[in-house]
């Protein structure tokens, strides 16, 4: 797989799919959140509604993944994963790591050969930038089904620094 590090805005994004840090509730929420269903027009919050009338009763657990349309976006389909709060006092590591993993096995499972994922967790969720970097970076090293490239892509030149050094190391 070809691992691609950018800056920019990932709901500009033409790839097969574009991975949304979401909430457990798959409801929209603020960050990059917020601006894939601003972008993306109220289809995408549509299918989220019905999977969580149907499939997902209760949200979506931390650490798994979930396709949708991708509703206006230049993408194709938004895959929907729910990233760990950071805590400094226990080790979520695994999850982090299993948002990328199962959010590519999702991506595969639809046929997708390109993804572009956001630094989940390092938002709103406060999980710090250098770690994040490393854990998503080492998450994607194998590859997977169809996928023949995974783009991060970092909003603003501080993540966009960390990630190209994190993959330089
Ligand atoms: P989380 O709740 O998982 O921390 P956030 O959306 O708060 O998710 O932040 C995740 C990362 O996405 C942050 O690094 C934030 O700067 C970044 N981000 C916010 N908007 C965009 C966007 N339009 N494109 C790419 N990344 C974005």
């Amino acid at each position: 797989m070809r691992i691609e590090i950018v800056e920019g805005d990932i709901t500009t994004q033409e790839v097969d799919v574009v991975v949304n840090a979401a909430n457990s509730a798959l409801l929209g929420g603020g960050g990059v959140d917020g601006a894939i269903h601003r972008r993306g027009g109220p289809e995408i919050l549509a299918e989220c509604s019905r999977l969580r009338a149907t499939e997902l009763p209760d949200g979506l657990p931390v650490g798994d993944a979930v396709a949708t349309t991708a509703g206006r976006l230049p993408a194709r389909w938004v895959v929907h994963t729910v990233g760990p709060v950071w805590s400094a006092s226990e080790d979520r590591s695994a999850l982090l790591a299993a948002c990328h993993r199962n959010s590519l096995h999702v991506a595969a499972g639809l046929g997708a050969e390109s993804v572009a994922f956001p630094a989940i967790s390092t938002g709103i969720y406060g999980w710090p930038l250098e770690s994040a970097a490393e854990i998503a970076l080492a998450a994607v090293s194998e590859p997977v089904g169809s996928i023949r490239t995974v783009r991060f892509v970092l909003f603003g030149d501080e993540a966009f620094r960390v990630f190209s050094e994190a993959r330089s190391r």
